[in-house]
């Protein structure tokens, strides 16, 4: 198992069906939780795929259309009745702060736990998450309303240390860092250790880019460039490509597209209209364009991102 696995708890377009949620994805990494678009349905769906309140730190809503956002209040107001502790940070266009704020001060009160705000901007790339060893930016999408897709990147990790080799050159225990980080070893004598036999080689760095919604388009597959594994909405098959330019939506077929411009790994789709009852007719029009791994998102799955495993659906 990677550090990276993203969890579906929603990923219908538009309106709630018995098929599908609205949209909702739950990226974890090392044991923290990253919610990522919050439509109805996301708490419990939390609970059944059991997903913590407490492990909850990040909230990353893409626009203001109601199949997004409107399981924000109930979410922030469960976790409050659950006395979850710590900072929960939402990241959300500034329209939509206020309003989410007014709600729970009118319906919660204080809460448990910190709530912060973070105004996205949707004309621009920003960083909007920086840690050590992880970044999380927003950058535009194309939709009829101001939209932001998200990148997740970790950083690159240290080289894994041969504990043999070490012992065996003398390498004292704080010299021991910068040889994973590549650094060779000069022993007393002045004998050089090349790093790459006191090491072998580090575990990939991990990304994932979710862009939803919006129409196909090149820069969004110009700032993805590179990415491991992208999610791209695929709102209708090819059957309605004139329906999707209509309404600042894409087509499976584009989203694989998009994957193969960005030069991805992995393409997982959703946002599904109501219309389909067999997502595997998008997601074989998606992989006729795209040579890599292909899933068609469903409630209840769960993607480990380092291997592309599937489980749970
Ligand atoms: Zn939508």
């Amino acid at each position: 198992m990677s550090d990276m696995r993203l969890h579906i708890l929603g990923c219908g377009s538009a309106v709630p069906t018995p098929r599908h949620n609205p949209s909702c994805q739950v990226l974890e990494r090392r044991g923290e939780l990253m919610m990522i678009d919050c439509g109805e349905g996301a708490q419990s769906m939390m609970r059944r795929m059991r997903l913590r309140y407490n492990r909850l730190r990040h909230i990353f809503i893409s626009h203001l259309h109601g199949d997004h956002c409107f399981g924000l209040p109930g979410l922030l107001s469960t976790m409050a009745l659950h006395e979850a502790g710590g900072t929960v940070t939402v990241h959300i266009l500034r329209e939509g702060a206020d309003l989410f704020a007014r709600m729970m001060e009118q319906f919660c009160g204080p809460v448990s736990y910190r709530l912060e705000w973070d105004i996205l901007d949707p004309a621009e790339r920003r960083v909007i998450v920086d840690r050590d060893d992880f970044t999380v930016e927003s950058f535009p999408l194309y939709h009829r309303v101001a939209c932001c897709g998200f990148l997740f990147r970790e950083k690159a990790k240290p080289r894994h240390l041969l504990g043999d080799m070490a012992n065996f050159y003398g390498v004292p225990h704080y010299r021991r860092q910068e040889i994973r980080m590549g650094a060779d070893f000069v022993m007393p004598d002045g004998t050089v250790i090349p790093n790459d036999r006191l090491t072998r080689e580090a575990d990939p760095a991990l990304s994932y880019a979710y862009c939803s919604d919006t129409m196909a388009a090149k820069r969004v597959a110009k700032v993805v460039e590179g990415v491991d594994t992208l999610y791209h909405e695929a709102t209708y098959g090819d059957d309605n490509a004139a329906l999707a330019r209509k309404r600042g939506h894409s087509t499976a077929r584009q989203a694989g597209e998009i994957a193969a411009m960005a030069g991805a790994r992995r393409l997982v789709i959703g946002h599904y209209s109501k219309r389909y009852n067999d997502e595997e007719q998008l997601r074989r029009e998606a992989a006729s364009v795209f040579a890599g791994q292909v899933i068609a998102a469903n409630e209840g799955m769960t993607i480990d991102l380092g291997n592309g495993d599937i489980a749970g659906a």
